[in-house]
């Protein structure tokens, strides 16, 4: 080993006066100060920088501000995941005593913390149709803190009455907390409208290559937000800083790749819908979806990424159709560079009886679609022979 590294002296890092276009990764977990004046000075906020990694650390920072700005929102939190940042709006604005209403579809982890983990802790809650207000303020009990809603539901796509919600939460001082991550901040702002926190799973399509797991949150009162943020620094909730950069790399294509795959989306809906051996299609902007007024008012008539439908026949017909597309990956995730498949019956809604998955319409039929980037005709012919594949089974 060289001489100058047996008293375990760090190296010094090259400066240089240029400065490098990308980030650069900063995974120290510890920060030296000059001297305890200085570091007084840094706890005491008089002066900023970084003491330790999960109290903070500069790629977390760097991808708070991206998300911030694409939400319209200052302060928002980067988390480990996007359970953290679900995690992180329910807990640190809920105590023993409050009462918190869910969203009747809400993605399987967020119903999870709800209906097991938070009454253990005293936290009682209740779940109402987030398509219908009165449904929710139905809910409400003299004790409710927050209501959760997600914009677009798992995996039938229904769009959420956000409006509505906003002001019955304004009108009866509700916390009202909306998971954007099927909509992404390019189809709706939650917090513009009203809205007092917007969470995200970054992991999705904000990072968008199934390489970073990462949740964000954002509030639009000051307090909540510290709340928020000193909570995820107590229970660990922080990002690693590699994580942090790859999402940060993804934002910068965010636009174009939202773009390319809502135009997809679009495109693949219609022609699901025109084959043979498809029952329905669901997707928001198309006139036949059970919300279609509502996303053309709410989300500006796009219908976003993601596609569910169905086709005739039992899992026999399922796996026909996931086995005669290859390049499409069969895997439980949504927001990837390419085209994902999911098979609710399976995965995400596995636990539910037969009869509760027949209510929503998951037939072994059922499929949901995270719509990638490739190009659409190439995407359409990929369907085509699956649907065909499971008309033959
Ligand atoms: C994936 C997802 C989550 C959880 O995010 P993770 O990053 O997997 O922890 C929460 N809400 C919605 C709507 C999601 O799709």
């Amino acid at each position: 080993m060289a001489d100058q590294n047996r008293g375990m002296r760090r190296a010094t890092f090259p400066t240089s006066v240029s400065r490098p276009v990308a980030s650069p990764i900063q995974p120290s977990v510890v920060y030296a100060s000059p001297d305890p004046d200085a570091l007084d000075r840094q706890y005491a906020g008089e002066a900023s920088g970084y003491t330790y990694a999960r109290e903070g650390h500069p790629n977390a920072d760097v991808l708070a501000g991206l998300l911030d700005q694409a939400e319209g929102a200052t302060g928002g939190i980067v988390t480990g995941s996007g359970m953290a940042a679900v995690s992180a709006a329910l807990l640190a604005n809920l105590s023993a005593g409050d009462h918190a209403v869910g969203a009747d579809q809400l993605y399987g982890r967020s119903l999870r913390l709800m209906k097991e983990d938070l009454p253990r802790l005293g936290i009682s809650t209740s779940f109402a149709d987030p398509t219908d207000v009165s449904s929710i303020a139905a809910a409400l009990r003299p004790e409710t803190r927050i209501i959760l809603i997600e914009t677009v539901s798992n995996p039938t796509l229904r769009v959420a009455d956000v409006e509505g919600i906003i002001r019955l939460g304004n009108d009866r001082g509700v916390l009202v907390a909306v998971d954007n991550t099927f909509t992404t901040p390019r189809g709706l702002q939650p917090l513009a409208l009203g809205a007092d926190i917007v969470i995200h799973s970054v992991t999705k399509l904000l990072a968008g290559h199934s390489d970073a797991t990462l949740g964000y949150a954002a509030a639009a009162d000051r307090d909540v937000a510290e709340r928020m943020s000193v909570l995820v620094q107590t229970m660990g909730l922080t990002p690693s800083p590699f994580d942090c950069w790859l999402a940060e790399r993804g934002m910068y294509t965010f636009d174009l790749r939202y773009e390319r795959a809502t135009a997809n989306a679009a495109r693949l809906a219609d022609a699901l819908a025109e084959m043979k051996g498809v029952e329905r299609v669901l997707y928001p902007a198309r006139p036949d979806h059970p919300d279609h007024n509502r996303a053309t008012a709410l989300l500006a008539g796009e219908g976003g990424h993601m596609v569910s439908f169905e086709v005739k026949g039992s899992r026999d017909a399922a796996n026909a159709l996931v086995r005669a597309m290859p390049d499409i990956a069969f895997a439980p995730t949504l927001g990837d560079i390419g085209t994902t498949l999911s098979h609710p019956a399976t995965s995400s809604h596995r636990a539910l009886t037969p009869e509760e998955r027949d209510a929503l319409g998951i037939s072994e039929g059922f499929f949901r679609v995270s719509v990638g980037c490739e190009s659409a005709e190439t995407l359409i012919e990929r369907f085509r022979r699956g649907v065909e594949a499971s008309r033959s089974a």
